[in-house]
């Protein structure tokens, strides 16, 4: 099982009001700094040049990704952070709110590269600690498909030194500052982008009969999907289908030719998620030939849902109870999210954490993807050591 403190320690004393300092100033100049997915070139250097004064090795993955490696040889643990920012306009009025605007960090991925980086600075000071490679990945893109996990894992970036276990946090509005949140299994949905495009004739709006009406096969096919995804999936299998966005036409009086509609598909189960492509398309082109329309579905594969490995989970959970205190560790309930965290998931196996950010005297607080959301900077000592000591405890584990 779990050694003990002694032999791994969980870095309570390593976290001096120096380390303390510096995490909130890294948080904040990262906040104030963000980029859009891909384009995380300022942030690749902010990471490089951190890495180069703590001395650690690095090289570039997936162009703005960076990999740094800490120790060598096996056994080897892999933690990972995403970079990028939010299309959002920020409404938080912090003095180190962004400075680009439209852009923010709006997931907490400012956070999460910050805890990275300080558990790089944790782990290099003990590097002669432990036996074994620590592998931190600064991942590029995590929202925006085809996600920069897809690429770190397709360009080969993780082969050599292939980690044994991956770890990686996310921050949590949900949940008070001071909790860490696990589940073992599915965790996060598969997200697919769906884009229908129907065609009918288009017609004075006051002779239907004239033309062939897209817009009403659409407002149908919108009702007619739900009923086909509670009919033809196993109600026991959780999965949705949300329409996002209708777009047709122009005016009071002239029926379109098309309409456009987007939406998303979400699911846990692969063998569904397939089936509801074939019957999601064939339902599609079907309803809209009732109305005299062509319907055709187009659909853009996303990131798969994410399942957290059983032991990696239950060790990963010890280690908190150890942080935190057992009350605090808390179970994660499932999300209809996705996250492509998945990927590494699917090939190696990992524990995916809820790290929790709500300030302890409010109740609720605007939510991931908010222009407002403004996690409470306490987390980022807790999710250090977190990172650092699941690390450490791993490799002493793995040579026991
Ligand atoms: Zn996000
Ligand atoms: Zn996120």
């Amino acid at each position: 099982m779990i050694l003990s403190k002694q032999q791994y320690g969980t870095f309570a004393e390593a976290i001096t009001p120096d380390v303390e300092f510096e995490l909130t100033q890294t948080r904040r100049h990262i906040h104030q700094h963000p980029e859009l997915s891909f384009q995380e070139y300022k942030t690749s250097a902010f990471i490089k040049d951190r890495l180069t004064q703590l001395g650690i090795p690095f090289r570039s993955v997936a162009t703005t990704g960076v990999i740094a490696t800490i120790g060598s040889g096996t056994p080897c643990v892999g933690l990972r952070a995403d970079i990028d920012a939010l299309p959002i306009r920020e409404a938080t009025s912090l003095a180190f709110a962004s400075t680009t605007d439209g852009v923010m960090h709006a997931c907490g991925h400012d956070m999460h590269t910050t805890m990275l980086l300080g558990a790089a600075r944790l782990l290099k000071e003990n590097e002669g600690r432990f036996n074994g490679t620590v592998v931190l990945v600064f991942q590029p893109g995590e929202e925006k498909n085809p996600g920069g996990a897809s690429l770190i894992l397709e360009e080969g970036a993780l082969d050599n030194p292939r980690p044994d276990v991956m770890f990686g946090q996310h921050v949590d509005p949900d949940a008070t500052v001071g909790s860490l949140s696990f589940v073992s299994g599915p965790m996060m949905a598969s997200a697919d982008e769906l884009t229908w495009t129907i065609r009918g004739i288009g017609a004075h709006a006051a002779q239907p009969h004239k033309g062939r009406d897209p817009l009403f096969a659409a407002s149908g096919l919108v009702h007619h999907l739900q009923g086909v995804m509670s009919r033809m999936r196993n109600p026991l299998e959780p999965s949705v289908l949300t329409v996002t966005s209708i777009h047709g036409g122009s005016a009071f009086n002239v029926i379109p030719d098309e309409v456009q509609m987007l939406g998303t598909l979400r699911s846990f189960d692969q063998a569904w998620r397939e089936k509801a492509w074939d019957i999601l398309t064939q339902q599609t082109s079907e309803y809209c030939s009732l109305h005299g329309c062509s319907g055709q579905l187009d659909i853009g594969k996303g990131y798969p849902s994410l399942s957290n490995d059983d032991q990696t989970t239950a060790f990963a959970r010890a280690i908190a109870t150890e942080i935190v205190g057992p009350n605090r560790v808390l179970t994660f309930e499932p999300k209809m999210w996705a996250e492509d965290f998945a990927y590494y998931a699917q090939q190696i196996p990992s524990c995916f954490w809820m790290l929790g950010v709500r300030p302890p005297n409010l109740a609720t607080m605007p939510g991931l993807h908010h222009p407002e959301f403004s996690p409470d900077e306490s987390a980022l000592v807790i999710g250090t050591r977190m990172l650092a000591t699941v690390a450490m405890a791993y490799l002493a584990k793995a040579q026991a």
